[in-house]
């Protein structure tokens, strides 16, 4: 038997045989439902903090997405509390409904369902279906920038870089592959290129991986300074729903400007940093009833879906 050619796709699947991470849960399955939940878990959060916190406890509340699509949007919200980026939540809940908790298996069908891009679809048709697609989440993105020596964060050339390298032959097995090295030797700082597959022909390697892809212009995040409103009326809190796009659907405290006239009885600072602005917060607790709220008992907003920073102030409450 003549002995396999060495190709760039041979030698990462051999790391990948040896190295790679197959005891990820996601990784055991072929059920599309969970390598969809797996997949818009991780876009923004590591896979340490999906690990312990949320996949499984997720799971064990919807075990299916025919689950996921019979549940109130809040029950969804509540469970997905903590992670952050909750219209990932509020569309996993949308598409949940619109598949009638049965995914399409062609991807120009996933594609069509809300919050599901074309690196998500990819990625369920390669790892449920076995259809022969590449990824691009960030970390494979990384890699093509460097082996190719793509400077250019341009969508169209990148997603050529991701088929002119794709293993058409062993789909599922090279897209779980280029994720790892991306997560363990591709990494951001400090490539480890002397232990990695695709050395050999890497571009990025030859001259200075770091310089792959062109580092994008800074952008400051903006603070914004908050008065953050506690009311209460006969022990109970006045609370809102969140309608802007990156809260909706959550419950809150209420939120004014600053204003020195503000009343109420000064409780405390906080401050939470979202991704693209932070804010800075004087809690303030408030006694009287204010039209237009929605009033629970402190027991009860356990039961809510609350984020980060109204957590923060109600434990700044609970302190006083
Ligand atoms: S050789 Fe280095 S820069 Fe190139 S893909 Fe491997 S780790 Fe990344």
């Amino acid at each position: 038997m003549r002995p396999m050619q060495k190709t760039p796709q041979t030698s990462l699947l051999k790391w990948y045989a040896r190295r790679g991470r197959h005891t990820l849960p996601w990784r055991n399955t072929r059920d599309p439902y969970r390598i969809y939940l797996s997949e818009i878990m991780l876009q923004q959060t590591q896979v340490a903090t999906v690990l312990e916190r949320f996949y499984f406890p997720f799971l064990e509340k919807f075990p299916t997405l025919l689950h996921v699509a019979q549940a109130p949007l809040d029950e969804v919200l509540k469970q997905w509390e903590g992670l952050g980026y909750y219209t990932r939540a509020r569309n996993l809940h949308h598409t949940a409904q619109a598949c009638k908790g049965q995914l399409p298996t062609t991807i120009e069908a996933l594609i069509a369902l809300k919050g599901i891009g074309r690196s998500t679809a990819h990625a369920i048709g390669a790892f449920a279906f076995g259809i022969a697609v590449p990824i691009l989440d960030a970390n494979v993105r990384r890699v093509l920038h460097r082996y190719f020596g793509i400077e250019s964060r341009d969508e169209k050339g990148l997603w050529a870089a991701a088929y002119a390298l794709l293993d058409t032959q062993h789909p599922y097995e090279y897209n779980q592959a280029m994720m790892d090295l991306g997560a363990m030797v591709c990494i951001k700082s400090t490539p480890k290129c002397d232990d990695c597959p695709l050395h050999e022909a890497c571009i990025g390697k030859e001259s200075n991986p770091l310089a792959y892809p062109a580092p994008k212009p800074k952008k400051s995040a903006p603070t914004h300074h908050l008065a953050l409103l506690v009311y209460r009326h006969e022990g109970r809190l006045g609370l809102v729903q969140r309608t802007t796009r990156l809260l909706q659907g959550l419950w809150g405290f209420v939120q004014a400007p600053i204003d020195n006239a503000i009343e109420g009885v000064y409780l405390g600072r906080v401050s939470h940093q979202y991704s693209h602005f932070g804010i800075e917060g004087e809690v303030r607790l408030i006694d009287g009833w204010v039209e237009g709220l929605e009033w629970f008992e402190v027991e009860a907003l356990e039961t809510l879906a609350l984020s980060t920073l109204d957590h923060k102030i109600l434990a700044c409450y609970l302190a006083q």
